[in-house]
């Protein structure tokens, strides 16, 4: 008897084991899984609360009024049109990844190395041939227009589509892309009538609140995922919405709904109903973010201060919650320690000082190349979000993780 050859998905079996390390009563930091510390705002919990007799099936797509209010809350948050047709909600951006990939046949998949844990396996899964894309410290570990083009070079002219995986702001990066850059890659895009898949999910995160939308440069050809799970602090709740090109090709968007319908069937109704009341733009939610992302930049940069004096190389966090630290300045004394791989790395650290990362071999990198992400969520959100003057009090917030920054230079060092 064979079985498919997928093992738990890097990020999900780190928690377990991070989880069982508190249980023998050692002391954790958790960097490690990347779960927004902020609580959905309370109208959001009530509007759930109040949708438990909600209990029928719902359109595969979604319900209709949630894909319309989807539509009008991107079209006003990225600035470009959208219609309520080209929105699928399900549960969780996951599914909608993982349907997309199963969508095209026999496709040439590229992803940036470094990228998200689950991109490189779902691609595997649908049978995919995947080619990965060179970043370097150096170059703010983003795609180039000469990497992409190269790549897509290497993959030759197979005949077969082109799909690529871009997600920024970035995990495991937290670094994004600039209009500019975007542009730039977009050339090369259309030159060869690639597919991108624009994983958008931390979007609402960028620290500066000027996010750039893929679809609003390359919409032909490009399909953004977003959901509740990281600026709605929902990852639990399940909710995610594949935003598709103007044009969809039917047989794509026919494919998208027919495989949902074999799956998921559905995204929850009660959730969809609290959603509707997640994606109105109306004060109460640009506060909602507005507060995030003061707190999580204000965090993020001090973060990235107190890591760069341990003498790590990093760059500092434009959005999300994430870092990706490179320990290759001390590649020679921690091989004397015995260690040469990232997963040794994060597993030394882990057991030697309750630190806990997640190697970046999970996201694509070298093994060698000793790098680890860094999530840096150990704080409390809900307490930050009533901070009116957050900047000031920083450092009591944060204080749990410069702990745990103090804790890895002196194992470092
Ligand atoms: N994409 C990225 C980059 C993520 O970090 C995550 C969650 N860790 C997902 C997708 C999946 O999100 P969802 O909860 O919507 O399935």
């Amino acid at each position: 008897m064979t079985f498919v050859a997928v093992t738990q998905s890097g990020t999900l079996s780190l928690n377990e084991k991070t989880n069982e390390f508190e249980r023998a009563g050692r002391k954790l930091y958790r960097f490690g899984f990347g779960e927004s510390p902020f609580p959905p705002p309370a109208r959001i919990q009530l509007a759930l609360s109040k949708a438990s007799h909600r209990t029928e099936y719902t359109e595969v797509a979604g319900l209709p009024a949630l894909r319309e209010h989807i539509a009008a809350f991107h079209h006003e948050a990225d600035r470009y049109p959208i219609s309520s047709r080209q929105v699928l909600v399900a549960p969780g951006t996951k599914p909608l990844l993982y349907n997309v990939m199963h969508a095209f046949q026999q496709a040439d998949v590229f992803l940036p190395d470094p990228s998200w844990v689950s991109y490189g396996p779902q691609a595997a899964i649908a049978g995919h041939k995947l080619t990965r894309i060179p970043t370097s410290f150096e170059g703010r570990w983003r795609v180039t227009p000469e990497a992409l083009d190269q790549a897509l070079a290497r993959a030759g002219k197979t005949g077969r589509q082109k799909l690529i995986v871009l997600n920024y702001p970035g995990n495991p990066d937290g670094l994004t892309y600039s209009r500019a850059e975007l542009e730039a890659l977009t050339h090369v895009l259309r030159a060869q009538n690639a597919w991108v898949i624009s994983d958008e999910i931390y979007a609402l995160l960028d620290h500066c609140g000027t996010h750039v939308s893929l679809a609003s440069i390359y919409p032909e050809r490009t399909m953004v995922t977003t959901g509740l799970s990281k600026w709605c602090g929902a990852g639990g709740w399940r909710l995610g919405a594949l935003i598709l090109p103007p044009d969809v090709p039917r047989a794509l968007y026919d494919a998208l709904v027919g495989l949902g319908s074999e799956t998921y069937s559905c995204a929850s109704a009660p959730i969809q109903i609290a959603a509707l009341s997640a994606y109105e733009l109306d004060v109460d939610v640009q506060i909602f973010l507005g507060a995030q992302r003061r707190i999580l930049a204000s965090i993020g940069a001090l973060v990235h201060r107190k890591l760069r004096e341990t003498g790590l190389r990093v760059h500092p966090p434009q959005g999300a919650f994430y870092l990706l630290l490179d320990f290759s300045p001390f590649a020679e004394p921690l091989a004397r320690r015995g260690i040469t791989t990232d997963e040794h790395l994060c597993n030394r650290l882990l057991e030697e000082s309750g630190v806990a990362l997640l190697p970046g071999k999970a996201f694509g990198m070298r093994a060698e190349a000793l790098t680890a992400r860094m999530a840096y969520v150990d704080f409390d959100g809900e307490g930050a979000l009533k901070q009116a003057d957050f900047e000031f009090h920083v450092e009591r917030y944060a204080a749990k993780i410069l702990e745990g920054i103090a804790a890895l230079g002196a194992w470092l060092n």
